[in-house]
């Protein structure tokens, strides 16, 4: 089978191959890496009884331009016993509602989902395309990924992490999985500002075309962790297909039947996975997007008009504090009918104006998605409710898309079977989460309400965060926003 080629959705005409497009993260134009056409009839050939890993591998298999035996090596070791859960995703049902808990991996965020995956991908492209530079991986972070890729790249030969993370963006327990991080290849740095600033600043940094040149002279080239590289999206898709083949073991949806699929949306990367595996075969009816207050994409979805002039707001949900959602240009190009021209032009509007609009055949291609939010007392309110109707506990993120499926129901009375992305164990969120399940929280430290969450929950401690907080601080440096270039060039000892 002939693997498919990448295309920038900025009209840069070059088609590569997946191994380019995964170590170039962003295409020259500034635009991202999309597949030329998402295969048709892939999915023929799963039966659902196979592991996490190989179901991982047949349906990536279109994708990859690896070599024999290259693409089930990096899903072999990726889904692995890293994942405590031996179905990797598990999927738990209550009626006509499941979570799909994608946060049994290492830092406890979906952000595992790709990120063990991605770093396998990256040294398979080097090798694949005999590179010799170094691979300097540079993240910008809401608090998820920016540990995801770390624990993903440690110590991966040939490779280097750097990670800014706004310093008042994040959870405790968030920044302290960060600045705790071993590994000889790595730097940490706190931001003085908010994710947006982080992920334009690192975005700035790729589209430098000195410093790229500066680098490639001592032996370096850049690439990104975070979902603009087409490597993270792959993988994502997987996920969707294995909801799909859950769903219908445990006896939910027969064959040919759909289901809806909710989720709690930030960068729009996981919910783009979904709408992928839709175009691929997965019955999908509705993408529910579900934001925190910063909702951008609500009023996206509801009227076509993305509009970012508006009050940034740090909430209990910061892995969804967002204004720019960079995988949204991905839907766009599809919107306007693949046209890079369209879509450039619509870019450009955001980088100069705050804003562009979609014409009227654009917002008629919406129609498959609802967009929805909820602020931190609904998202409290919605932890506490499903923990006393189902005995079930929900992270903050997850508790937004739970929100926002009941106010969908209410508003269209569709029943489909819904399944909610859980992007986020409860672990990582403690504070709104011990709130929700209505104990006080006050004067307690995060490390302090982990032990009362496992107390009154039963749930035991997932091990990665167990002895957190005795862990020694290695990073713990903050920059200005205009100065992360000077940083990872004196990182790189340039
Ligand atoms: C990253 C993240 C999100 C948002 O996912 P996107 O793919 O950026 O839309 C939601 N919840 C959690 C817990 C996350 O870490």
């Amino acid at each position: 089978m002939e693997s498919l080629k990448y295309i920038s959705t900025r009209g840069h005409q070059e088609a590569l191959s997946f191994s380019e497009a995964v170590v170039r993260g962003i295409a020259p134009d500034g635009g991202l890496y999309v597949p030329t056409e998402l295969p048709a009839n892939s999915l023929a050939g799963i039966n659902g009884e196979e592991s996490y890993a190989v179901l991982a591998q047949k349906v990536m298999a279109p994708f990859a331009d690896f070599g024999e035996g290259v693409l089930e090596a990096c899903t072999n070791g990726a889904y692995d016993s890293k994942f405590s859960d031996p179905s990797v995703a598990p999927l738990v049902t209550f009626d006509n509602t499941s979570f799909l808990e994608l946060y049994h991996g290492r830092t406890l965020a979906f952000k595992d989902m790709a990120l063990s995956i991605l770093p396998r991908f990256m040294t398979a492209a080097a090798k694949q395309l005999e590179i010799k530079d170094e691979i300097v991986v540079l993240t910008a972070t809401s608090g998820d990924t920016g540990k995801a890729a770390l624990e993903g790249f440690a110590d991966i030969p040939g490779t280097r992490i750097v990670v800014f993370y706004p310093t008042d963006g994040v959870s405790d327990v968030q920044k302290h999985q960060m600045v705790t991080q071993e590994g000889d290849n790595v730097m940490v740095m706190g931001i003085r500002g908010n994710f947006d600033d982080a992920q334009n600043g690192v975005k700035a940094i790729f589209s430098d075309e000195g410093l790229g040149r500066k680098l490639k002279d001592r032996g370096f080239v850049f690439s990104s962790a975070n979902s603009i590289n087409i490597g993270r999206l792959v993988p994502q898709i997987v996920y969707y297909v294995h909801s799909w083949l859950q769903l219908k073991k445990q006896g939910k949806i027969v064959d040919g039947e759909s289901f809806n699929v909710v989720v709690p949306t930030g960068n729009f990367g996981n919910i783009l996975a979904a709408w992928y595996a839709k175009e691929m075969g997965v019955p999908i009816k509705k993408f529910i997007c579900a934001s925190n207050v910063n909702n951008v994409l609500t009023d996206f979805i509801r009227t076509g008009k993305y509009d970012m002039n508006r009050p940034f707001h740090t909430t209990a949900s910061p892995s969804m504090d967002i204004l720019i959602s960079s995988n949204l240009e991905r839907l766009v190009f599809e919107l306007t009918g693949r046209s890079g021209e369209k879509t450039a032009a619509l870019m450009a509007d955001l980088k100069k104006e705050g804003t562009y609009e979609l014409g009227l055949e654009m917002k008629a291609a919406l129609g498959d998605f609802y967009g929805g939010y909820a602020d931190d007392a609904e998202t409290v309110a919605a932890i506490r409710d499903c923990y006393s109707e189902k005995g079930y506990v929900m992270d903050t993120h997850t508790a937004v898309a739970y929100k926002v499926l009941e106010d969908y129901r209410k508003e269209t009375g569709d029943k489909t079977h819904a399944v909610i992305a859980s992007t986020a164990s409860p672990y990582k969120f403690t504070r709104s989460v011990v709130e929700g399940m209505g104990i006080s929280t006050e004067g307690l430290d995060d490390f302090q309400l982990i032990e009362i969450l496992s107390e009154k929950s039963g749930m035991v401690i997932p091990e990665p965060i167990q002895g957190l907080k005795d862990r020694a601080v290695l990073y713990p440096g903050v920059c200005d926003k205009d100065v992360l270039a000077y940083k990872v060039l004196e990182f790189l000892g340039i």
